[in-house]
């Protein structure tokens, strides 16, 4: 059994359809989706450990099988300088995740690696009742909510097709480079596309799958998110 596998059973077995953070990330690095260091910690004293170990700035999250959405609950922190703004943020993500969902399991405070700003982009599997397996590809924020700018493809996809969800967008011209921003590295975006699309055609189970943001750079891409829902 690889991690992916075990992590999977292990939801099965709590009954749980939406995998943590955590468990999402190490799934992605199983199939070679790069993302930035992280560690869960328990309490504050591990929290402040944990950010020392990775180095500042630091961001820090809720883990918890109940909030999905995390940044709704209040649950996310970034830009922490220091092992007192580490400390100072664990307590209060804890307390506003109480205050969301007093139900809410609290697993810990996922304590992570701040990736430097890069384009936000999204990338996306959702399982298409005629389709099957299909993968999305878009620009963060407005793009995808207000503009609904993204291409879908069905499952699996070559490199050149997933070039093509790229540079088929209306938004591509921010992804190739404007005044002082420097093109985004369209080959390592169109690779991650790929190891999607294959992740969800060899885990069916997969029905959502999200990415999002993921900072893309001029050279590579940092996934600062992950989410996967199972069936
Ligand atoms: P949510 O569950 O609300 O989607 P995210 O993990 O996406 O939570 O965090 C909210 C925002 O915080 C992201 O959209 C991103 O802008 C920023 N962020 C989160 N994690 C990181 C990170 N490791 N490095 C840099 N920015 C981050
Ligand atoms: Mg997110």
């Amino acid at each position: 059994m690889n991690k992916t596998d075990k992590i999977i059973a292990q939801a099965r077995k709590e009954n749980r359809k939406a995998l943590l953070e955590s468990e999402a990330k190490t799934i992605c690095m199983e199939c070679g989706i790069s993302v930035p260091k992280f560690q869960i910690a328990a309490n504050e004293k591990e929290a402040a450990k944990i950010a020392e170990g990775i180095g500042y700035p630091i961001v820090a999250k809720i883990v918890s099988p109940e909030i999905i959405h995390k940044s709704d609950a209040g649950g996310v922190k970034v830009n922490l300088k220091n092992a007192t703004e580490v400390i100072e943020a664990f307590k209060t993500i804890i307390a506003n995740a109480k205050k969301y969902n007093a139900k809410a399991n609290i697993v810990g405070v996922l304590i992570q690696e701040m990736a430097p700003a890069g384009t936000e982009v999204i990338v996306g599997a959702i399982k298409d009742p005629q389709f099957g397996q299909t993968v999305m590809f878009g620009l963060g924020g407005i793009f995808v909510e207000v503009l609904k700018d993204v291409n879908f493809k069905v499952a699996p996809i070559t490199l050149d097709e997933a070039k093509e969800m790229i540079t088929g967008l209306k938004a591509y011209p921010l992804l190739k480079g404007y005044r002082n921003t420097p093109a985004a590295d369209i080959d390592a975006l169109a690779q991650i596309l790929v190891k999607v699309a294959k992740l969800v055609m060899d885990y069916p189970e997969i029905k959502e799958l999200d990415l999002n943001p993921i900072m893309a750079y001029a050279k590579g891409a940092a996934t600062v998110d992950a989410r996967i829902i199972l069936e």
